[in-house]
């Protein structure tokens, strides 16, 4: 039986069951989205909910970066705003290691704001859905490590000198200072788009005219690259988390230690040849079959949607939390 006949023979006899995780996943990542950018409920309903100020900043990396409600930023920012001051995040790191061992990327797959915007671009009906070329993907997925190098680079003489050498840290601090006041600032599609942008068009609804757009020239260039991403996830699921996203490289690291696994029985996989769907529906592009029975995490990428789950017809996919 071919693979299509097969898959259509398994949303058949699944009809009302197939579709449950992604269901469950999207109106997670709508309640999300929501809460996460509680400015809309403000502007929607015209209320004051300032009060949720000191929650955000309890747990920052739940806030959108300098949202001006919140007055907060990423686990990721924090951590390095704490170079920049000198210290070392060993509390931070630690929260992040935690949630990372616990709860692998279930943040990427189910919570982050802009990984549902991508999906729901990616959720628009086009002909022609597409993948990168396995062999260009792999370069590509490089990509994301390049800010945060480069953040680092610039930030450690800042966390050397802060006790060493006072007077080079305050010269060199003002040196650098757009990036030691926003580390991730213009690599960080998020802060793009819940903070710079509405902060921008507000000028530009206030002022009556377009010159607010075009004032600084690499925000412009962003404009495009940022649009560019967020119209590509269309043909391309999760551009920006796969190749992009300063966050998404960090979590990489962490995420193929947790005890929060996916597994792949091999009693019940019936393997490529004959199969092959749940690598079909991957929007990271990992290769499932490629990768140990016991535990598969593609390196680090996988960002727990559980699609790979959902679509297998054999339920030869497992949750496990070894
Ligand atoms: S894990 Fe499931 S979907 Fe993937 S190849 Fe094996 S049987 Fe098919
Ligand atoms: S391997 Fe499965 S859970 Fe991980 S990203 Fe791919 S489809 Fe989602």
């Amino acid at each position: 039986m071919s693979l299509k006949s097969k898959f259509i023979k398994y949303k058949k006899e699944f009809k009302f069951a197939d579709h449950t995780i992604t269901i469950a996943r999207r109106i997670v990542q709508i309640v999300a989205f929501v809460i996460l950018n509680y400015v809309i409920l403000e502007l929607i309903f015209s209320v004051n909910l300032l009060v949720l100020d000191g929650l955000f900043k309890v747990v920052p990396f739940l806030s959108s970066p300098n949202n001006h409600l919140t007055g907060g930023a990423g686990i990721v920012e924090y951590i390095y705003y704490s170079f920049v001051e000198g210290v070392f995040p060993v509390f931070l790191i630690g929260i992040l290691i935690l949630i990372l061992l616990l709860t692998n990327r279930f943040f990427c797959g189910w919570i982050c704001p802009v990984g549902a915007i991508q999906d729901a671009c990616h959720a628009i009906p086009t002909k022609n859905k597409k993948s990168i070329k396995q062999t260009t993907h792999k370069k590509l997925l490089k990509l994301k490590f390049v800010p945060v190098i480069l953040v680092l680079c610039v930030l450690i003489p800042l966390f050397v000198s802060k006790t060493l050498d006072p007077e080079f840290y305050t010269n060199y601090k003002q040196s650098v200072i757009s990036i030691a006041q926003n580390p991730l600032g213009y690599f960080s599609l998020s802060e793009f788009l819940f903070y710079t942008m509405p902060n921008i068009f507000g000028q530009v609804f206030t002022s009556g005219n377009l010159e607010p757009l075009f004032e600084n020239g690499i925000l412009f260039v962003l404009y495009i690259v940022y649009l560019a991403i967020i119209i590509g996830s269309v043909w391309y699921p999760r551009l920006y988390c796969k190749y992009f996203c300063p966050v998404g490289a960090i979590f990489s690291m962490g995420s193929k230690y947790s005890f929060l696994k996916l597994s792949r029985s091999p009693v019940k996989c019936v393997g490529r040849t004959e199969c092959g769907i749940c690598e079909n529906a991957c929007p990271k592009q990992i290769k499932i079959l490629d990768e140990p029975y016991e535990f598969y995490s593609g390196n680090g990428e996988c960002n727990f949607c559980l699609k790979c789950k959902e679509v297998c017809p054999y339920g030869a996919i497992n949750i496990k939390f070894a």
